[in-house]
């Protein structure tokens, strides 16, 4: 009997399907510019997809076939230059090829003496020089920013209560609260939630008229909670909010949590790209001073996905959430387990993907100096739709454009609210639908508006004018059917 492998017979034929499917990528990424931002999937695809787990494979050829045919024509669209929606990265074909590289390894990057454990030490190294947290301080890829806002508020929940890992939050006496403005993401609040401190806990501060955390109205609301009884542990302020791009004043909110002696944790998801922007950094002056940051390799940095980070300004606040024991992860002295290094004491993940291979990749292609220049070149273009819509009666801005997100709608004199916001939902479905553009949508106020957020390093201005017209005509065209 012939033993059981699942390595090829033939090498050679796997090694040209792999050299096709090479050229395949990179002949979609480079006419990307004449697909669709996105097609709906028909269900002749949805079909065969849905075929039994087959007892017998089909082989690498037939599997090409179906991804080709049934599964790679219908993205969400990142890729696509006019792909606008929620704050999505463009990725690179470069990217992709690291990813191959890296699942190629297939090596379990939880730590010890092997490469990938240096390469992610480097990566989180440049992170925290790029974003001035001191040397000494602690930090670990993870999914997003989702997980490593988790991470960090674990941390803070923690060293407020350092029982809490221990002895769970059982104590009546103790009543953590956290603070965020009323634009935070919703990852903060699931964080929140898991962490046993509840959700209500999490007080929402009022924002100004441009979207930003009132400071006054945090500084009051700690003091009331400690007056009542409560332990406020973490301020969450936001560098980028999702529906508008808000920057909450962190320099200032810094400052608060020094007097009051409370953990600083900053969301910069994707706006902590900004500090590689010579023109803009200032904006996010105060975030080197938080104790914890989150933040996306994959969105403003264009990192294929997935793959965030977290910083924690100290090491033993980062580990005590983290730091279980077990006899079969008993590091030696020497050998595999020689260094000391165990990235799964610093987050919720024991096997890990080599994330940072993808990271040290792509930023030793590129540099620094280029993400600067295009996050400046989005910052631009933004400025540059919000003019275009301003300039228009039949449009208008629902909100301040401060950084990279537009939010407008279609409007026209005499039409309520109500058949406004019905008017823009079919426009924008319509624009998604027809491949012209896939802006994603969200609501202000009682408006609902067309949400462009332009982390997109493919986007030109021709894309832009060619969103505004497209929005014009399907106003004018829908006019009398709403
Ligand atoms: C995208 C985003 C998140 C969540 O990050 P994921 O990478 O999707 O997990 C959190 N906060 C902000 C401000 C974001 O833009």
């Amino acid at each position: 009997m012939t033993p059981e492998t699942l390595d090829p017979d033939d090498w050679e034929s796997l090694r040209r399907l792999g050299h096709a499917m090479v050229d395949d990528l990179v002949r979609w990424h480079r006419g990307i510019h004449s697909t669709s931002a996105w097609r709906p999937m028909p269900e002749d695809s949805r079909r065969r997809l849905g075929i039994e787990f087959p007892a017998n494979g089909l082989g690498a050829q037939e599997a090409f076939e179906c991804f080709l045919r049934d599964i790679r024509p219908f993205p969400l669209g990142n890729v696509h230059p006019r792909a606008w929606g929620w704050v999505n990265g463009t990725g690179t074909t470069i990217g992709a090829f690291a990813e191959l590289l890296a699942a190629g390894m297939n090596t379990n990057a939880w730590g010890g003496h092997q490469a990938s454990t240096v390469v992610e030490q480097q990566v989180i190294r440049w992170s925290k020089q790029v974003l001035g947290f001191p040397a000494e301080s602690s930090g670990v890829l993870v999914s997003g920013a989702s997980t490593a806002n988790l991470v960090g508020l674990a941390a803070a929940r923690d060293r407020a209560y350092s029982d809490a890992s221990e002895n769970g939050l059982a104590s009546p006496s103790v009543q953590l609260t956290a603070y965020a403005s009323e634009q935070v993401h919703n990852s903060v609040d699931k964080a929140i939630g898991l962490l046993g401190i509840g959700r209500r806990q999490l007080r929402k501060i009022p924002t100004d008229s441009t979207y930003v955390m009132d400071v006054n109205a945090l500084h009051a609301a700690i003091l009331r909670d400690k007056d009542e009884g409560h332990t406020p542990f973490c301020v969450i302020g936001t560098a980028g909010t999702v529906n508008t791009g808000a920057i909450d004043p962190l320099d200032r909110i810094a400052e608060v949590c020094r007097d009051e002696k409370i953990w600083f944790h900053v969301d910069g998801a994707f706006g902590a790209a900004t500090v590689l922007a010579p023109a803009l950094h200032d904006r996010v002056r105060g975030i080197e001073q938080s104790d914890s940051i989150a933040f996306d390799f994959h969105k403003w940095l264009h990192v294929p996905y997935s793959v965030g980070c977290v910083l924690v300004r100290s090491v033993d606040d980062h580990r005590r959430p983290f730091s279980t024991t077990a006899s079969y992860l008993e590091p030696l002295d020497r050998g595999i387990t020689g260094w000391e290094q165990n990235f799964a004491l610093l987050g919720t993940e024991l096997s890990r993907p080599f994330r940072a291979l993808k990271v040290w990749f792509v930023l030793n292609v590129y540099g620094t100096a280029v993400y600067g220049r295009l996050v400046e070149q989005n910052v631009r273009q933004a400025a540059r739709l919000a003019e275009m819509i301003t300039e228009r009666d039949d449009l208008e801005l629902v909100a301040p454009v401060p950084m990279n997100i537009v939010c407008f709608r279609y409007r026209r004199r005499g039409i309520d609210t109500n058949k406004l916001n019905k008017l823009n939902r079919e426009i924008l479905m319509q624009l998604q639908e027809s491949g012209v553009a896939a802006p994603s949508s969200t609501v202000l106020g009682d408006c609902f508006a067309i949400r462009v957020a332009i982390t997109n390093h493919r986007t030109r201005t021709s894309d832009l004018k060619m969103l505004v017209d497209e929005v014009v005509r399907l106003g004018g065209s829908l006019q009398q059917s709403v």
